[in-house]
């Protein structure tokens, strides 16, 4: 069975200008111990998919069709409280901004200390001990020292740490991690992934990774789904995506890659379309230098299979 599956989910968002779709459709699924990024320019859906898993989501959002299910239960089916049990023990959120996530009138121990108690029956000495084990683990300097410190003592690079031990401490299987190392400098990026890598590794935890990188997901992810307007348009494991990349979009990304700059600046046409656009047909066409615009542009593409493992939203296939 899949640690996680999600089947053609379908969210929509209240705005003044009426109601419009974010996500159309989307499906994807994520194994146990295996990382699977999901791609794409910024307000293309990545991050409210994650929050959809996570009954994160804001109250002008709806979902109004599909599927989340989290080792075969349905996660839109339970009530808040349920899913807050599972946000807790079962599926971890690693945000873009560590701060959103960690109290700033708490000490990083104590923080780790309380879930520790929670999810690991440990108490007092053992307690603290454990946490600063998890300090320890996730290499924070002088953990025994930073125990005792706030968030604010912590620089960007040792929060987001200190936010990957407490998922740690819940023995967290889905780890979901949003733009995880934008904020940080392109070192302390790198020593980030690496510490997810090792997780992954030690504690065969799942990882859904959130990104635009795709530097980033070749060299993590197992499986990667790019997303365009609220739609996965290219899903294949990851060896396979690089090699016989398929959609035009994901073709176009792969050329904005910076290391290919220097043989031609590339940067995809156009801008990505806002939520209340109505684009008929392919939501790329737009953009798409193969825009077969009497098919293109009247009738949307399905997610085909072009490969073993590999699906492709495109009529060039
Ligand atoms: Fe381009 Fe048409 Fe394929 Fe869309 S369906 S990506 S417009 S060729």
């Amino acid at each position: 069975m899949d640690l996680l599956e999600i089947n053609n989910l379908v969210l929509g968002f209240n705005t003044e200008k009426g109601y419009f779709n974010a996500l159309n459709n989307v499906s994807l699924k994520i194994h146990t111990g295996e990382t699977h990024a999901l791609v794409g320019e910024s307000g293309c859906g990545k991050s409210i998919t994650a929050m959809s898993i996570l009954g994160l989501i804001p109250k002008t959002a709806k979902i109004t069709d599909g599927e989340i299910l989290f080792k075969g239960k349905n996660l839109l089916g339970i009530s808040q409280s349920e899913l807050k049990d599972y946000r807790g023990a079962h599926i971890a959120l690693i945000p873009q901004d560590p701060m959103t996530s960690l109290n700033p009138l708490y000490t990083v121990g104590n923080q780790l200390v309380e879930i520790i108690e929670l999810h690991q029956n440990l108490y007092g000495n053992e307690a603290k001990r454990a946490a600063i084990e998890a300090l320890d683990n996730v290499k924070i300097p002088s953990a025994k020292e930073r125990f005792n410190q706030y968030p604010y003592e912590f620089s960007g690079g040792m929060r987001q740490r200190a936010i990957i031990a407490m998922a740690l401490a819940c023995n967290a299987e889905l780890i979901i991690a949003d733009e995880p190392t934008t904020a940080l400098d392109v070192t302390i990026q790198a020593q980030i992934m690496q510490i997810l890598k090792d997780i992954k590794k030690e504690k065969n935890t799942a990882i859904l990774l959130i990104t635009h990188d795709l530097a980033v997901v070749y060299q993590n992810a197992d499986e990667v789904s790019v997303m365009y307007a609220g739609n996965i348009v290219e899903n294949a494991k990851t060896d396979e995506f690089f090699k016989n990349t398929n959609h035009p979009y994901s073709i176009g990304l792969l050329k904005s890659l910076p290391e290919n700059r220097n043989k031609k600046l590339f940067a995809i046409k156009g801008h990505p379309p806002m939520i209340n656009d109505n684009i008929k047909g392919c939501k790329f066409h737009n953009r798409c230098e193969f825009n077969m615009p009497d098919l293109c542009c009247k009738k949307i593409p399905d997610l085909r299979h072009v490969g073993e493992n590999h699906c492709s939203a495109c009529f060039l296939n």
